[in-house]
């Protein structure tokens, strides 16, 4: 898996900062937009213990994400507010031994015999009907969830903050976990005032959601995503 933050805002927290400002001033938009750095993160921290969620609306930040399988991107797409794009089966070919193999499998050589094996013979199969003419596109329905995809997203604050807090929960399947890791070491890199406050819904929301499903182990959350 590779997760890259490849666009985002120069000066995200200045953009934040505009949008809570411009709702209270008397100013012309384009004189709010001018403060220091130390205002516009004081607007940030405000909409944060605010819940002025909103205003995140105004970052956007665009990733690739590759070699990751099927099963991600499925979960990865019933977030609703963000514009993906991803590899079609229908126009590219797959090819033999680009799969995902999730870790269970991976640490027990028994299971991985079978699963490999399985997917081999998905991959010579699907090769076969290609073989004979059949369309790609109708080939793949033999083809398993752990073939690899590439994508591009692009996603707004508010949706990561969202996504992340439900993709970050020891409750969320392995592989999506990972990724939403991979995004948030990005994003705490280049908008530290929001993103450090972002985490599992446990580390925002100061307890579990999750009621009886809790994984129970709030305390290590917080150790885990909590910055110095
Ligand atoms: C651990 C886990 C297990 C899951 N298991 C299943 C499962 O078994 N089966 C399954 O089908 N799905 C499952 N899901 C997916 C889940 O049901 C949601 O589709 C997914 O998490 C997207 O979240 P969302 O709908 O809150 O938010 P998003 O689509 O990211 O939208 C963000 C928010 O915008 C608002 N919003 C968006 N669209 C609408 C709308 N049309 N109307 C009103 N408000 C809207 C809501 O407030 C929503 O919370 C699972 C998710 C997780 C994290």
């Amino acid at each position: 898996m590779y997760v890259k933050l490849i666009d985002y805002p120069l000066d995200p927290a200045l953009l934040v900062a505009c949008g809570g400002r411009i709702c209270y001033s008397d100013k012309h938009a384009s004189d709010i937009y001018k403060m220091s750095d130390d205002e516009a993160n004081k607007m940030v921290q405000h909409a944060i213990d605010s819940h002025h969620d909103s205003l995140f609306e105004h970052v956007n930040f665009t990733f690739l994400i590759e070699d990751v399988s099927r099963v991600l991107s499925h979960q990865l797409v019933r977030h609703r507010i963000m514009s993906p794009h991803q590899r079609s089966q229908r126009y590219v070919t797959l090819h033999k031994g680009e799969y995902v193999t999730p870790k269970s499998i991976e640490e027990n050589p028994e299971a991985k015999k079978i699963y490999d094996f399985a997917v081999d013979q998905a991959a010579a199969a699907y090769q076969t009907l290609i073989d004979m003419g059949i369309p790609k596109e109708d080939a793949r329905y033999i083809y398993p969830n752990a073939a690899h995809t590439q994508l591009i997203i692009t996603i707004n604050g508010r949706s990561l903050q969202h996504m992340l807090g439900l993709r970050l929960c020891n409750r969320a399947q392995g592989e999506i976990r990972e990724m939403a890791e991979l995004m948030l070491k990005e994003l705490r890199r280049v908008f530290p005032e929001f993103f450090n406050h972002v985490g599992p819904n446990c580390y925002m929301m100061g307890h579990c959601p999750e009621g009886k499903m809790s994984c129970g182990k709030m305390n290590e959350m917080q150790e885990k995503y909590k910055v110095d």
